[in-house]
C-alpha cells in the first residue's frame, strides 16, 4: 500500500511513505560485484546477513538474466527467482517454465554455435554463457565481456555476432553501456518478469526494485519503489525514482530493517535524471 503523506508547497514531488511488503532485485551489478569472473559473483557476507535478516519480515524475489542453476545457490534469502530472464520462474518448490520455451529451440543452439566458434578467435577477454533449464536445454546464452581490457573495442567486435542473432530471428538485449549482451529465443522483459513473479509469489503490498542496468527499466516502471545502483566505470540511463551507490546498499537495507520496513523518501538519494525529466513534464 502507497500511503502519500503530504505535498510540501512548492516542492513537485510529495513525500512519500510506504510499509515495503517485497524486495525485488537484479542480481549481477546490483547485490554481487559487477567487475568479477562469472564465478566468483557472490553476494557480500554482510549483504547476505541484512538479506537474510530481511527475508524474516519482507519477500525476497531475484529477477536476474542468468539461469537457475547459477542463481538458486547464490541467493538462499529468496521465496522467488524469475530466471533467465523470466522464462524460468521457481517459487518455493515449483518450478514455473514459460511456455514459449517448452519446445527446444534450434536457432538458439545454431546461433550460440556461431557465436562461440567467431569469440574463441578473439585475443582479449570475451566469453559466451549458456543459459539452461533445469533439464539442461540451451533456452538463451550471454556475449561477456566485462573481463575485456577495451570495453568499447570488445563491443565493437561482438557487434557483428549480435546483428546476426537479430537477423535470425533472436530477440537480443543489449545495452550502449553494459559490458554483456544476452540473446533469447523469444521476447522478454524485466518488467513482465517482475510482474509474474509478483503473481506467483501473492504479493499484495509496495514491492522496491534494485537494479543497475538499462535492462532493469521496465522493472523500475513496474516497481513501488525503484532504486537504480550506480557504478563509477558505467553510468546507464536509468529510469528509477531513487539512486544509490553500489556500497551504499548495505546501509540502505539496514537502515530499512531498522525502521521495520517503512520507506521514507528522505532515506535515499533521488535520481536527478528522473526528477529533472518530471519537472520539464510538469511545465
Ligand atoms: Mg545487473
Amino acid at each position: 500500500m502507497l500511503i502519500i503523506a503530504c505535498l510540501p508547497p512548492g516542492n513537485i514531488w510529495p513525500l512519500k511513505m510506504a510499509k515495503v511488503a517485497a524486495i525485488f532485485s537484479d542480481y549481477d551489478g546490483t547485490l554481487s560485484p559487477l567487475e568479477v569472473r562469472r564465478e566468483d559473483a557472490f553476494i557480500s557476507p554482510r549483504r547476505r546477513r541484512l538479506l537474510a535478516k530481511a527475508s524474516k519480515s519482507v519477500q525476497i524475489g531475484i529477477i536476474t538474466t542468468k539461469d537457475l542453476s547459477f542463481i538458486k545457490d547464490r541467493v538462499p534469502f529468496a521465496d522467488g527467482i524469475a530466471a533467465t530472464c523470466g522464462l524460468e520462474i521457481q517459487v518455493g518448490d515449483r518450478i514455473i517454465i514459460d511456455e514459449r520455451i517448452r519446445l527446444p529451440n534450434k536457432k538458439v543452439e545454431k546461433a550460440y554455435q556461431e557465436a562461440l566458434a567467431r569469440i574463441l578467435q578473439m585475443p582479449d577477454n570475451v566469453s559466451v554463457e549458456r543459459k539452461e533449464t533445469e533439464n539442461g536445454e540451451l533456452v538463451a546464452f550471454c556475449i561477456d565481456w566485462r573481463l575485456a581490457r577495451d570495453w568499447a573495442e570488445a563491443q565493437r567486435k561482438t557487434a557483428p555476432i549480435l546483428a546476426s542473432c537479430t537477423e535470425q530471428g533472436l530477440y537480443v538485449v543489449e545495452s550502449g553501456i553494459s559490458p554483456f549482451a544476452n540473446v533469447f529465443p523469444v521476447e522478454v522483459s524485466k518488467g513482465d518478469a517482475f510482474v509474474r513473479l509478483r503473481n506467483e509469489m501473492g504479493v499484495t503490498g509496495s514491492v522496491i526494485y534494485l537494479g543497475d542496468s538499462e535492462a532493469d527499466n521496465p522493472a523500475f516502471q513496474v516497481a513501488d519503489i525503484s532504486i537504480g545502483i550506480k557504478h563509477r566505470r558505467t553510468v546507464p540511463e536509468l529510469l528509477s525514482k531513487y539512486v544509490l551507490e553500489y556500497l551504499e546498499l548495505d546501509g540502505f537495507l539496514s537502515n530499512l530493517i531498522d525502521a521495520d520496513f517503512e520507506f521514507r523518501d528522505e532515506m535515499i538519494e533521488r535520481n536527478t535524471r528522473q526528477e529533472l525529466d518530471r519537472r520539464t513534464a510538469s511545465k
